[in-house]
């Protein structure tokens, strides 16, 4: 038995993306004595490949900006734990967390900072071509695209800065979105400039083809199939809130599964607090600094509850 699994832990924070990483940050400086379990550390900022908009950064890649805080909250005295959390179980005066390896962690309280997973699209092909040629993850996958044409769907921001991300890579990028796009105008500006970039509007996708790889794309437009060949495709359409283990807990949760919070981040479930893109707080207003804003107010009101 590890260290970490004897002690009985004030609170155990699940993800480790801003909103877990910031709650760390106050908890060290309330002495709260915490452990961060996440899977991917840094969360899904890492696939950032310019962020713009954190104050104190003129322009910083989401991975320096994470290894930032990682930094931090380690310097200031916390554990971070690679791993994947599979329960989350009450026991009469804390909660025992398992993990995919088989650990467990014993906590008073509990913040759920899981954030969001990619949508899928749910089109004929797209999960038969994972991995050959459909990706979730430009800032992972756009090197391996050298020299070739490659599609993005999507209409938001993150579908433009994956296509801003694939010019350095692709030959050409075709950005395929319905109206109306939500992405900032500079953005589309900055696309424009490179040359390498056609936007498609269309009324939706139908299919991805192949063989051992992805060749096509086929989409709807104007009331008529098209189909558009390529080597790639990257789908941004959006996230889903990861809430499976808020659920099994009994959290509440609204109707697009965002964990239901109070002005104090606390859930309906005694001991257990959430922060981050995975609650209904900050207006919903998903950004790095509504993240850590969270996990702030969430560690505040542990120690509250805790020490007060
Ligand atoms: C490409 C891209 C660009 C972006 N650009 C910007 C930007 O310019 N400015 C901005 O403010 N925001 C930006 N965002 C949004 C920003 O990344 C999010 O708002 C922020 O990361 C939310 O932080 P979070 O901690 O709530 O969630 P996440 O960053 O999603 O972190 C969730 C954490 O939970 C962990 N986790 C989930 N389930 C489990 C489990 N079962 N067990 C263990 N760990 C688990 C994950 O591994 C991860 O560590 C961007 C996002 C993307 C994808």
């Amino acid at each position: 038995m590890t260290e970490e699994e004897k002690t009985i832990y004030d609170l155990i924070i699940i993800g480790a993306g801003p909103a877990g990483l910031g709650a760390s940050i106050y908890s060290s400086r309330y002495k709260l004595n915490h452990l961060v379990i996440g899977e991917e550390v840094g969360g899904q900022v890492v696939e950032a490949s310019e962020i713009e908009n954190w104050a104190g950064e003129k322009s910083i890649s989401g991975r320096d900006l994470m290894d930032k805080f990682i930094d931090q909250a380690k310097e200031l005295g916390a554990s971070i734990i690679g791993e994947n959390v599979e329960q989350i179980e009450k026991k009469e005066n804390d909660f025992e967390i398992i993990t995919k390896n088989g650990n467990k962690y014993l906590s008073k309280t509990i913040i759920l900072a899981l954030g969001m997973k990619p949508r899928r699209m749910n089109v004929k092909g797209e999960k038969d071509f994972v991995g050959k040629g459909v990706s979730y993850c430009a800032t992972c996958d756009a090197m391996f695209f050298r020299n070739r044409n490659v599609v993005v769907v999507g209409g938001g921001d993150s579908a433009a800065m994956a296509a801003q991300h694939l010019t350095e890579f692709a030959d050409k990028v075709y950005l395929l979105h319905r109206e109306p796009t939500d992405w900032e105008p500079s953005r589309e500006e900055e696309l424009k400039k490179t040359n390498k970039v056609e936007f498609i509007s269309c009324e939706n996708i139908l299919e991805i083809k192949g063989d051992t790889r992805v060749r096509e794309i086929v989409y709807l437009q104007d009331g008529e199939n098209k189909n558009l060949p390529i080597e790639g495709v990257f789908i941004e359409v959006g996230t889903v809130p990861g809430v499976v283990l808020a659920k099994n807990l009994g959290v509440n949760v609204d109707d697009k599964e965002y964990i239901i919070v109070d002005q104090t981040q606390a859930t309906n479930v005694e001991g257990v607090w959430a922060a981050g893109d995975v609650t209904t707080g900050s207006n919903k207003f998903r950004q790095i600094i509504t993240a850590v804003a969270e996990g702030a107010v969430a560690s505040g009101s542990i120690y509250r509850k805790l020490r007060l």
